[in-house]
C-alpha cells in the first residue's frame, strides 16, 4: 500500500522475533518499555475491522504464544495487548502492540512514559531474549 510505513519500509531487514505467512514480528522502534514487540501482518490491512479471519487468527495465536514467553524472559508481571483503532495509531496497517507491564512502569501508568527510538543494543536483546520458532 502507497504511503504505509509498514508496506514500504521493510522494517524486518533489523530482525525479527518471528516471522510466519500471515505476520511477523519485531521489537517496536519507539518502545514504550524494553520488550515491547509488534505483531505485524504481512498483507495490508487499515484495521482490525477489514481483516480476513485467517490473518486476525494467525496474528492473535502468535501473540498468544509470545505472551509466557516475554513474561518469563522479561521478569514482566504481565503484558498489555493492545490494537489501537482508528485515530489512535500513526500507521494504518494492523498491529498488535505487546507491551511488557513491570513494577515501575504500572505505578507510573505507561502511557505517560516518554517515546525514545530503540538503540541497536537494545533491538538485538530484544531479538535475542525473546526470538521463537
Ligand atoms: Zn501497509
Amino acid at each position: 500500500m502507497k504511503g504505509c510505513k509498514f508496506c514500504e519500509d521493510d522494517i524486518r531487514k533489523k530482525g525479527v522475533v518471528y516471522e510466519d505467512k500471515l505476520c511477523y514480528v519485531v521489537p517496536s522502534g519507539y518502545p514504550r518499555a524494553f520488550g515491547h514487540l509488534l505483531v505485524i501482518s504481512k498483507k495490508h490491512f487499515s484495521d482490525m475491522a477489514s481483516m480476513d479471519k485467517k490473518t486476525l487468527l494467525g496474528c492473535f495465536y502468535v501473540a498468544h504464544r509470545l505472551l509466557p514467553k516475554m513474561k518469563k524472559a522479561l521478569k514482566a508481571r504481565g503484558i498489555y495487548v493492545i490494537v489501537d483503532s482508528e485515530g489512535a495509531e500513526e500507521i494504518y496497517h494492523f498491529h498488535i502492540h505487546l507491551i511488557p507491564n513491570y513494577k515501575e512502569v504500572h505505578r507510573k501508568r505507561f502511557a505517560y512514559l516518554s517515546y525514545k527510538k530503540i538503540s541497536d543494543a537494545d533491538r538485538s536483546s530484544v531479538i535475542k531474549l525473546l526470538k521463537m520458532n
